[in-house]
């Protein structure tokens, strides 16, 4: 029924970069005669999901959005992508993106955009536009998504979805195609809490091939999901974000938001993060720095594209022709803002800096966390806005992820999850729930309870 559905609407859509019938339609037999010789079944089985194309696939094709990985097949699995098989879930295909999980539209494809489908001519938002729209499209009930500075919220909020940054360590890295080590982080999405919650459980844990993988259990975040309860919950609406800039439908359904967690039992109270404002020029600083040495393994020998390599050329002239013809603007633009940050003369100035900024950051939650047992504010400033309007500026562009920035840097865990639609426009309104390293559960009590 889904690659149905798929067939029917990812023309418009443009969901998905790669559908695997084949292998979907393979999976669910699987299931089937496991299920027929009785044997024990995984949790989530035969529930259909689509994959960011930033995870390998073994066996099928991996872009990252990318010219660059163009026809490159993995020879291995991520570990997100092994669990998922491990609990019998059926892999549709892989989702559109904006290139290396560089953006907050998907129009940082290589490939195309994707259409938001509450109104095909705007933004899906990014870098996970494709699993979002996908969901909002009913072509998958669940998605995977990365989030670095907000890719798998941004998206979330402006499709009018559930999606999860865990906490940073929380679900493996390992097969996750790196853009900013320090900072991405994979995580579930779908159309409900619980159906978030489930699929969180199934990725989640320790992983020895990623080293900063946290070694602990996992966060109850099923049990989170079905009790739902905030009796006695301390909220802390985080002060700094809102006002200029901010929608007035946003802001609008944001407070009613916040009204009904209070109706509810829970305890608000206002909160400043000062350091909060700096978050973005640091992310901007740290996440480019950390792109460019990742990057630098797509050098035209050890993976995907070769461009020039007629015999007659260098090792080097064919890296540079290759890195010249295969990154899109936004990855050359990152590549060298990054390694002028990290060159000897710049890095104190630069990303010395930032990284100063970051643990100001951090110590804004520490106390926050003392008075509080999360944090609420808009996911984004404003609702999807039209495919074009943004592209030529990226300072723009930058905005949009302003909400969800802080806590990458900081590393805890944080929701989004629709509070309505803002009146304006009648397009989705993201609430974005924040919680301590390590207390996911937190996001999944107060979603269910506000869903
Ligand atoms: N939009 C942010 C950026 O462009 C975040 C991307 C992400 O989370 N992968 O870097």
């Amino acid at each position: 029924a889904h690659l149905d559905r798929i067939g029917a609407v990812d023309e418009k859509v443009h969901a998905f970069l790669h559908v695997d019938a084949e292998g979907a339609l393979a999976a669910a037999e699987r299931v089937d005669a496991k299920r027929a010789a009785g044997e024990e079944l995984g949790p989530l089985a035969g529930v259909p999901l689509a994959l960011k194309d930033v995870f390998t696939t073994r066996g099928v094709p991996t872009t990252c959005g990318s010219k660059m990985l163009q026809g490159w097949i993995p020879p291995y699995d991520a570990t997100v992508t092994r669990r998922l098989k491990d609990a019998d879930v059926v892999i549709l295909g892989k989702t559109n993106m904006d290139e290396f999980a560089m953006g907050s539209s998907t129009e940082n494809s290589a490939y195309g955009p994707t259409g938001n489908p509450w109104d095909l001519a705007r933004i899906p938002g990014g870098s996970g536009g494709g699993s979002a729209a996908a969901l909002a499209a009913f072509e998958a009930p669940l998605a995977i998504g990365t989030d670095t500075g907000g890719s798998i919220r941004q998206p979330a909020a402006v499709t009018g979805t559930v999606g999860v940054k865990p906490t940073y360590g929380g679900v493996s890295r390992y097969g996750l195609v790196a853009f900013s080590s320090s900072l991405d982080q994979g995580g579930p999405c779908a159309r409900t809490v619980l159906d978030t919650a489930l699929l969180h459980e199934a990725i989640a844990g320790h992983d020895p091939m990623d080293s900063t993988s946290i070694d602990a259990p996992v966060p109850p975040v099923v049990e989170a999901a079905r009790a739902g309860d905030v009796r006695g919950l301390r909220v802390g609406v985080v002060k700094e974000f809102g006002g200029e800039g901010y929608q007035a439908g946003v802001e609008q359904r944001f407070h009613e938001a916040v009204e009904l967690l209070s109706s509810l039992g829970a305890e608000v109270v206002e909160v400043s993060c000062p350091s909060f404002t700096s978050a973005l020029p640091a992310y901007y600083l740290i996440a480019p720095s950390e792109c460019s040495s990742n990057l630098a393994r797509f050098d035209a020998m050890k993976y995907g594209l070769r461009v020039g390599d007629d015999g007659t050329r260098s090792a080097e002239e064919v890296t540079a022709l290759t890195r010249a013809a295969g990154f899109g603007p936004e990855v050359k633009r990152r590549i060298i803002l990054g390694t002028y940050a990290l060159s000897s003369g710049y890095y104190d100035a630069y990303y010395g800096q930032a990284q100063k900024v970051r643990t100001l950051i951090a110590r804004d939650f520490a106390a926050a966390y003392e008075r509080v047992d999360v944090l609420v504010s808009p996911t984004t400033p404003t609702t999807a806005f039209p495919i074009g309007e943004r592209a030529d500026d990226p300072m723009a562009m930058y905005l949009a992820d302003l909400c969800t920035i802080p806590s990458n840097l900081a590393g805890n865990a944080a929701m989004s999850l629709p509070c309505g639609l803002a009146p304006e426009d009648n397009l989705p309104v993201g609430l974005q729930i924040i919680a301590p390293a390590m207390a996911d559960d937190r996001l999944y009590r107060v979603g269910a309870a506000v869903e």
